[in-house]
């Protein structure tokens, strides 16, 4: 599910390097029509699904003389995910949208590779709870839970005490409030060791990413919030911690390439030959760690209070923080709106402490509403 985007292409890497592995049976995108063809042209699935419907067209008829049936729409996405043929589902699609689709995959007793963190970061308590009925492993593919998965391979029967959650801390790390007034959209989009999509590259340069990240985690791995606990590591060579009980800490390493992380959730529990470049100790004579400037940075601190509250709380901060980087990606409101807009959507919009799947489209709707209120 969203083969065009950056997990997607990578992934679609990781399976052309081992096509005795794995088959593509399904491609979905959303609006890159013309990649999604390629793709298609070139893996084979039975099935493409565009889901702009305007864009129907184009594709049906460039894929008109092969053995690929075309759909297009949101009811499309949710349908292919339960095809008899699917055995897996990359969730990656970006935010909100990514949502309905991951439901339907569970539901149909699809394991579940997800690199939609928006997902559980809206509705972790509902999907967690789906996956533990249908029997679906959910495997991490954001690279920071996938290397605390790594961690806790042959330790499932021990207890976590902490995570640790390592963070670049992005492209401003170290800048005062005065200093990101200013910033770019160029500069913002410019992360120092992660090449990503827009959206998140946004979300890592205003800490949002790894805020979301914490609430991710306390849903794969059951945590509560005082266990899980964030690192600035500028050279992001370690890609996450967990200690034990015993006081042991585990970490995985490498270069930043998603590449690993991506394929690892598809392999499991095998590991697979790969070419992806090495790392070296010789070229990092030193790696740094500092605490987050949770101060300056405020939307990690607005994920840890919401993630406190629970409720639709973190459904809120999700949609409103998609505003307000859309907002800011269209050059209408500086760096430092970003957490305003968030925090004035988590006062106005109603809580519910205990939502079901509706609220979670309700309250979403909501906020989405009040945030453009807000901004404009
Ligand atoms: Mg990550």
């Amino acid at each position: 599910m969203g083969s065009t985007g950056s997990i997607g292409t990578q992934a679609l890497d990781v399976i052309s390097e081992n096509p005795e592995s794995f088959v593509v049976e399904v491609l979905t995108a959303y609006n890159n029509a013309d990649l999604l063809i390629q793709q298609a042209l070139q893996h084979r699935p039975n099935v493409v699904v565009i889901g702009n419907e305007n864009k129907y067209k184009a594709v049906n008829e460039a894929l008109s003389t092969q053995d690929i049936k075309v759909y297009a729409g949101a009811k499309a996405l949710d349908q292919v995910v339960e095809m008899d043929t699917v055995d897996l589902v990359l969730a990656s699609m970006v935010g909100f949208a990514g949502l309905s689709s991951t439901v339907h995959s569970i539901k149909a007793g699809k394991q579940v590779a997800l690199a939609n963190k928006e997902t559980l970061v809206v509705a972790g308590d509902y999907i967690t709870k789906l996956a533990r009925e249908k029997g679906v492993n959910i495997y991490p593919v954001d690279s920071e839970h996938s290397a605390i998965f790594q961690c806790m391979v042959g330790e499932f029967h021990n207890k976590i005490e902490r995570i640790i959650l390592t963070a670049s801390g992005g492209p401003f790390r170290g800048r005062s409030r005065e200093e990101l007034k200013g910033v770019s959209r160029a500069e913002a989009l410019n992360h120092p060791n992660w090449d990503m999509g827009a959206k998140i590259t946004i979300d890592s340069a205003t800490l949002m990413n790894k805020g979301l990240e914490v609430i991710e985690a306390k849903w794969l791995f059951n945590l509560d919030h005082p266990q899980i606990d964030v690192v600035i590591h500028p050279q992001s060579i370690i890609h996450s911690m967990v200690e034990f009980e015993d006081g042991s800490i585990k970490a995985q390493l490498g270069l930043p390439d998603m590449r690993i992380p991506i394929q690892f959730a598809l392999s499991y529990p095998n590991r697979l030959k790969s070419n992806f470049p090495r790392f070296s100790f010789a070229d990092y004579p030193s790696l740094d760690f500092e605490q987050p400037d949770m101060k300056t940075f405020r939307n990690l601190a607005l994920a840890y209070e919401a993630l406190k509250r629970g409720g639709n709380t973190p459904c809120i901060l999700n949609a409103a923080n998609e505003i307000a980087v859309e907002a800011f990606l269209k050059e209408e409101i500086n760096f430092l709106r970003i957490p305003e807009v968030i925090e004035t959507c988590l006062s106005r919009v109603s809580f519910i402490a205990k939502p079901g799947l509706e609220d979670y489209y309700n309250t979403d709707r909501e906020t989405r509403v009040r945030a453009k209120e807000i901004i404009a």
